[in-house]
C-alpha cells in the first residue's frame, strides 16, 4: 500500500487526499500541536507534531509514508530537512527554503535568466526610502517573509504615501518593488516527476480582491499561443534547474515588457482550483502522481472554466455550477471558506453567470465584505 505524507492539514492537503483516492494512495497529516484538523478528518492518518519524541518517532507515527510533501508555503525547512533522512521529500526542502524569502526567491528566478520586476533589498525605513527614490512611484514595499494574500506589503503612490508607513515598518528584511502597470495578471501551473516529465496547464487569468484571489479564469482570455509558449518555457526553465519534484505555480504579470514573474508557490495554488472540474487531470492528482514518480495526467481543458472564491461566507449556491467545494472550516471574515466552479463553452456565456454567482454570494456589491 503506498502512502504519502503530507505536512499540513489545511483545504489543500484536503483536495490532495480527495483527488488521490482513486488512485488508491493512503494519506498521513503532520499537523501543528493543537492545530484545528477538521479539513482532513476521515481522509487518513493525523499526526500532531508534538506527539513524537523525535523525527524518527514522528516519521513512524505518520506510517512511514514513502514521500512526503507539503502544503504551505511557510513550512518548517529544517523540519523537512530531518525528515528527508527517512523518505524523499518532495518538492525538495530547497525549494521551499528560496520561496520563503522574496529577494532569495527574486534572485533564484534572475539567476535562472528569467525577468521579474525591477527590485532592491531594504532592512529599514530609510534603505525603504532610498529604494523608492531609485525605482520611482508606484513601488510596492513587501516583507520578505510571512507575506500572503496581499499582507505585509504596501502599495506607495507618492511621498505623503510613504512618509505615511514610516511607523508600520519596523527594521526587518524588505523588498522593494517597481510597480507594474499590467494588463492582466495571469499564472500557470506545471508539474514534474523526479526523472524530469513536465506538463503544464493552460494559463489562468486571475483578479484579486484587496489582495486575495477573487475569481481564475482559464484558459484566460486575451492570451495568445505566444505567451502561453513563453510562460511554459519559463516555468520549466525554473523547474529544471532547481531539479523540482511536485506541482510549481507561478504568478505573473503581463506588462508591456511582456511577461514578468511576480511569485511562486511550491505547491498546488487556489489559482489552479479550476482543475478539479475544468482540466482532464487536476493539478491536485497530478502532484500526487509527480511526488510518486506516476505518469503524469492530461491537462487540457475542452472549454472555459471559472473558479470563484468564497471569501468569509459557506454558501451552497442555487445557481447552475459545475460543483461546489467547501472545506469544512470554521466561519471567518475574509477567510477562504471553498470554492465553486463554472464551465462554459465561450467566455461570454460565462460572464453573466460570474456576475450572478458574485451576487449569490456577496450579496448586490459582488464583492466580498
Ligand atoms: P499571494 O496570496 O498570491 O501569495 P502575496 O501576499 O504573496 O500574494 P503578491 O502576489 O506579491 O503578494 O502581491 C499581491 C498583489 O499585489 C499582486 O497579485 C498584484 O495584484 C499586486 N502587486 C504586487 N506586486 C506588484 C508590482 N510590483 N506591481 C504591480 N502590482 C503588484
Ligand atoms: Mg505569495
Ligand atoms: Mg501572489
Amino acid at each position: 500500500q503506498r502512502r504519502v505524507g503530507i505536512v499540513g492539514c489545511g483545504q489543500l492537503a484536503q483536495m490532495m487526499a480527495q483527488e488521490a483516492r482513486p488512485l488508491g494512495i493512503e494519506f498521513s497529516f503532520l499537523a501543528e500541536g493543537g492545530e484545528n484538523t477538521t479539513c482532513v478528518e476521515g481522509l487518513g492518518t493525523i499526526v500532531h507534531a508534538s506527539e513524537g519524541a523525535d523525527i524518527e518517532e514522528l516519521y513512524k507515527a505518520m506510517g512511514s509514508p514513502e514521500v512526503i510533501t507539503a502544503e504551505r508555503e511557510s513550512v518548517d525547512v529544517g523540519l523537512l530537512r530531518a525528515l528527508e533522512k527517512f523518505c524523499p521529500v518532495y518538492p525538495r526542502p530547497d525549494a521551499f527554503e528560496k520561496t520563503q524569502h522574496r529577494v532569495r526567491e527574486k534572485t533564484a528566478i534572475n539567476d535562472a535568466g528569467l525577468p521579474v520586476a525591477p527590485f532592491r533589498p531594504a532592512n529599514n525605513y530609510d534603505e525603504i526610502c532610498a529604494a523608492v527614490k531609485e525605482l520611482g512611484y508606484p513601488s510596492f514595499i513587501k516583507s520578505c517573509e510571512h507575506g500572503y494574500d496581499g499582507k505585509n506589503q504596501w502599495r506607495v503612490n507618492s511621498d505623503a504615501d510613504l512618509a505615511a508607513i514610516a511607523d508600520q515598518v519596523p527594521a526587518q528584511e524588505y523588498v522593494v518593488e517597481k510597480g507594474i502597470n499590467f494588463s492582466r495578471e495571469v499564472s500557470l501551473i506545471g508539474a514534474r516527476t523526479a526523472d524530469g516529465k513536465v506538463v503544464t496547464y493552460p494559463l489562468a487569468e486571475n483578479d484579486h480582491y484587496n489582495g486575495t484571489l477573487l475569481v481564475s479564469t482559464a484558459p484566460a482570455p486575451h492570451v495568445d499561443e505566444k505567451l502561453q509558449t513563453t510562460a511554459q518555457e519559463y516555468l520549466s526553465t525554473l523547474m529544471n534547474a532547481w531539479d523540482y519534484v511536485g506541482v510549481l505555480a507561478m504568478e505573473c504579470f503581463v506588462s508591456d515588457d511582456g511577461l514578468l514573474i511576480n511569485e511562486l508557490a511550491p505547491r498546488v495554488h487556489n489559482s489552479g482550483h479550476w482543475t478539479l472540474a475544468g482540466a482532464k487531470t487536476s493539478q491536485f492528482a497530478n502532484h500526487v502522481r509527480a511526488i510518486l514518480g506516476m505518469p503524469l495526467g492530461e491537462t487540457g481543458c475542452d472549454r472555459v472554466a471559472v473558479m470563484i472564491n468564497m471569501l468569509g461566507v459557506d454558501k451552497k449556491p442555487a445557481l447552475q455550477n459545475e460543483g461546489v467545494w467547501s472545506y469544512g472550516k470554521e466561519l471567518r471574515p475574509g477567510r477562504k471558506m471553498g470554492h465553486v466552479i463554472l464551465l462554459d463553452d465561450t467566455q461570454d456565456a460565462l460572464a453573466a453567470r460570474i456576475d450572478s454567482m458574485l451576487e449569490e454570494l456577496y450579496g448586490p456589491s459582488k464583492r466580498p465584505a
